[in-house]
């Protein structure tokens, strides 16, 4: 295991008070791992879990040629140019019962959307396209090219070939591959498990009574939600406030029961609080100042074998940090195969000021135009305490570190929430 100054070593430039938010990702992915224990799961509970090893694919799916149309099968050599073709209808192949007999030269097959082809049979001329006289069919000219409407053998998965990848995230269309091959179980990695809470005097629990200067706890209620559609076990510890005691009985807590530690606030460099002061007691901490709009400071490194982030206590602050750096990491530990996570490219309805040398990120609002394209609107007040403006927004608008000001109309990247947040 690396520590700290090992990672700050091989990094160029790396300095934690003037950090780039593109270097927080080197950095981060050197620092963690992945949970190396699997279980074997049952399909239903697969779900949005992790795969842990390739899939390979027992059988071949489709198991055989079969038609993908309701209509009539024959031997497409007969097809020639610019001419009809009448054949016979000697039989009906349904699917799941395969057709047991000889189609010769001049005949056809009724055959219905799945059914086994026979043996000779390539062509399936869909129902609605045949002219259709007593037991004669006639395929029109130039209707047809010869393997039309026929499903091949192993066109979906070869046997033998990966069907899905290690790392790979079991989504529903990855359930339903997985059942294709008649797996019922399948091995996942083990799920993280990821402790969290918040610090901070002026901080209440929901059911305390409101006090001067105090606030509800909101990011122990975005965290969970956030670490819960990550699909990790979540160890909820509430408030800590701030008591060497408290916080020293928590971390230490957390580090045993937990791979990665989450705690909002106290971290930005005005802190009168033992937050910090437990943390680098500890643990192997550093502190960074990170060039960003919101989220700044943020505490990052390891407490025993878990993994810590010390996340900004503004709200906003939190679900930015979180998005750009922490979800990253945590799907790294989780096992997941490393994916570039794709921006989208919209233009701005509105100006939007922006200082080189920080990289900013703006809630915004996407929406397509008549004319197909995407524009995106930024939310009203973009302050790190305004909540309400990340709930109306479906993305952020990542404002790279040398850009400038945008003009109305301009292309602006954006990461959409899209179920994440
Ligand atoms: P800090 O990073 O501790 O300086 O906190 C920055 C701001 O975020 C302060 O206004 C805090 O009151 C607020 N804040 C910190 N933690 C929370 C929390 N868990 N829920 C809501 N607001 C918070
Ligand atoms: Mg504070």
């Amino acid at each position: 295991m690396k520590s700290l100054d090992d990672i700050a070593a091989e990094l160029q430039g790396y300095d934690p008070l003037a950090l780039h938010s593109a270097d927080v990702g080197q950095f981060l992915s050197r620092l963690v791992h992945s949970v190396t224990e699997t279980q074997q799961v049952d399909i239903f509970s697969a779900l949005d879990r992790v795969l842990a090893q390739d899939l390979i694919s027992p059988i071949s799916v489709p198991p055989h040629d079969n038609s993908a149309m309701d209509g009539y099968a024959f031997d497409g050599t007969q097809l020639g140019p610019d001419a009809a073709l009448t054949l016979k209808v000697v039989g009906t192949a349904l699917a799941g019962q395969a057709w047991q007999g000889a189609v010769s030269a001049g005949e056809c097959l009724r055959i219905m959307t799945g059914a086994v082809m026979p043996e000779g049979l390539d062509t399936v001329l869909p129902q609605e396209l045949a002219g259709v006289a007593g037991d004669q069919i006639t395929v029109p000219a130039n209707a047809l090219r010869r393997g039309d409407n026929r499903r091949l053998l192993g066109e979906d998965l070869l046997q033998g070939s990966t069907a899905l990848q290690k790392g790979e995230p079991l989504t529903p269309a990855a359930l339903g591959l997985i059942a294709s091959l008649g797996m019922a179980t399948v091995s996942v990695m083990r799920r993280l498990r990821v402790a969290y809470f918040s610090t901070g005097n002026e901080i209440l629990s929901l059911g305390e009574a409101p006090r001067e200067g105090a606030v509800f706890d909101s990011n122990r209620y975005t965290v969970f939600g956030l670490l819960t559609r990550l699909g990790c076990e979540v160890i909820d510890m509430g408030v800590v406030h701030d008591d060497p005691v408290l916080l020293e009985a928590a971390f230490t807590q957390a580090a045993n029961q937990a791979d990665a530690i989450i705690t909002s606030g106290g971290v930005s460099v005005g802190e009168a609080d033992y937050t910090k002061v437990m943390m680098k007691q500890l643990g192997d901490v550093a502190f960074w100042k990170i060039a960003m709009r919101p989220g700044r400071p943020m505490a990052v490194g390891r407490i025993n074998h878990a993994v810590l982030f010390g996340l900004p206590g503004n709200p906003v602050a939190v679900i930015v940090t979180f998005l750009a750096f922490v979800r990253p990491a945590l799907l790294q530990m989780m096992g997941r195969k490393p994916q570039p996570q794709p921006l989208l490219k919209a233009r701005s309805t509105l100006a939007i000021r922006k200082r080189p040398g920080r990289t900013e990120y703006q809630r915004g609002i996407v929406s397509g135009t008549a004319d197909g394209s995407l524009v995106v609107q930024i939310t009203g007040n973009q302050g790190s305490g305004v909540l309400s403006s990340v709930v109306q927004a479906n993305g952020l608008i990542v404002l790279g570190h040398a850009q400038g000001n945008i003009a109305a109309g301009d292309e602006v990247d954006v990461m959409m929430f899209d179920g994440v947040v």
